[in-house]
């Protein structure tokens, strides 16, 4: 360490988005990192995820955040594998649901008082600008200009590789274990505890259980989702329909859609990785409603999201040396340029993002999971 007074050795737990541009950054800031990764590199959620990136958030904190992870998305856009596609995101709701639709119309100002490309928009328009979108039942419309997709899984491989050439040490198929200690690491397999000056644990939807084994228990609950591609090569936005609760992007498979939340809490070990038929039918009638067809099923899978009592993140100092990252609602991908960068900051000594201390919460809150994307 030569530029702060912060810790010299950082062990960070997962190697999804966030884990590996935190262990990316703190390793450039002179940190002596260690990653550890149960399973492979973005074998968690982040391999899962259906990577929409947008900065349309109402919040200033929310916008300031996205902002920044969208600037970082850019600049490592075509290093590695990843790429990043920019393309409209767009929010609607339909007639007769006039709560979601003055949600949209109350957002919108905000949104651009805080700084982000966004804009109402009439829904022919949408229709006439994208042949495959059907927007006759669409009361209000928002595009966010400043959204693109990716393929997530290629984002932590090429974080992974920036921290190794910065010195850092990747350790895969390495679980590891805090009940022994909160700074020290247990490797799965080891017996001697590996002392760090800080540990962070960004660990998915293990990371209550991790946190709760080292004696600092958060108000995070796993929840599952579920997602889908079918083949067909149709001209559509990235399109977040609010009253159906579903989303649709273009893929390199075709189209991919997904939602399908189960506002239930998850086992983060033992949950249904294949997605249910109830899933299967609603997407099919959605579907049907928003592009005019229902396509051919390629591929359909469920994964964990972390839900949170107020949808914010749980980032930062949980106790001293042992911080988290967790609680994304549905959002942590497109955030975890700027959630992993502020979470090694805070280690290495700058404030966090106050919002999302993690201590604004005792740990055994009961809260009911309510789905992240959502206009409300
Ligand atoms: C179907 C689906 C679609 C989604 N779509 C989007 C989207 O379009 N946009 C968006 O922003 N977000 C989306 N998300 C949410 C997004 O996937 C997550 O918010 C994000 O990937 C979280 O990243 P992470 O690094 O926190 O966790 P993860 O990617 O889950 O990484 C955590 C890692 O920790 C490892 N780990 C766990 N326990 C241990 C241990 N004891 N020792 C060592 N390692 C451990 C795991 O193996 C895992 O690799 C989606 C999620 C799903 C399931």
């Amino acid at each position: 360490m030569t530029e702060s007074e912060g810790p010299e050795t950082v062990a960070v737990v997962g190697a999804g988005a966030v884990g590996t541009t935190a262990a990316y950054d703190l390793a450039r800031d002179g940190a002596d990192v260690t990653l550890f990764e149960a399973g492979d590199i973005a074998g968690g959620s982040t391999g899962r995820a259906s990577g929409i990136c947008y900065d349309a958030f109402a919040e200033d904190v929310d916008a300031a955040v996205a902002q920044r992870a969208m600037e970082r998305f850019r600049a490592f856009d075509g290093q590695g594998d990843f790429e990043l596609t920019p393309w409209p995101y767009v929010w609607l709701a339909r007639e007769g649901d006039e709560r979601r639709a003055e949600a949209i119309r109350e957002q919108v100002p905000r949104m651009q008082t805080n700084g982000r490309n966004v804009e109402l928009v009439d829904p022919a328009d949408l229709a006439a600008e994208f042949d495959d979108l059907r927007t006759d039942d669409v009361a209000v419309a928002a595009v966010a200009h400043d959204a693109a997709h990716v393929v997530p899984e290629t984002y932590p491989p090429l974080l992974a590789e920036k921290a190794e050439a910065e010195g850092a040490t990747v350790r895969t198929d390495t679980p590891v274990d805090l009940s022994t200690d909160p700074t020290g690491v247990v490797p799965d397999g080891e017996d001697a505890v590996q002392e760090f000056d800080a540990v962070l644990v960004a660990a998915g939807a293990h990371s209550k259980q991790l946190l709760a084994d080292a004696g600092a228990p958060i108000a995070m609950k796993p929840y599952r989702v579920q997602a889908l591609t079918a083949s067909d090569d149709l001209a559509v936005p990235i399109c977040y329909d609010a009253t159906g609760g579903f989303y649709l992007r273009p893929h390199p498979e075709g189209l991919l859609a997904g939602d399908g939340t189960e506002e239930v809490e998850a086992d983060p070990d033992e949950w249904d990785r294949d997605a249910d038929d109830w899933f299967l039918d609603d997407m099919a009638e959605g579907l049907d409603r928003r592009i005019g067809q229902s396509p051919e099923v390629e591929r359909s899978w469920a994964g964990l999201c972390t839900a949170t009592p107020d949808r914010d993140p749980l980032l930062g100092e949980v106790r001293d040396g042992l911080y988290v990252a967790t609680g994304f609602q549905g959002h942590g991908f497109m955030r975890s340029p700027a959630l992993g960068e502020a979470v090694a900051a805070e280690i290495l000594g700058d404030e966090g993002i106050e919002p999302f201390d993690p201590t604004r919460f005792e740990g055994d809150e009961a809260f009911e999971i309510v789905e992240g994307m959502d206009v409300e």
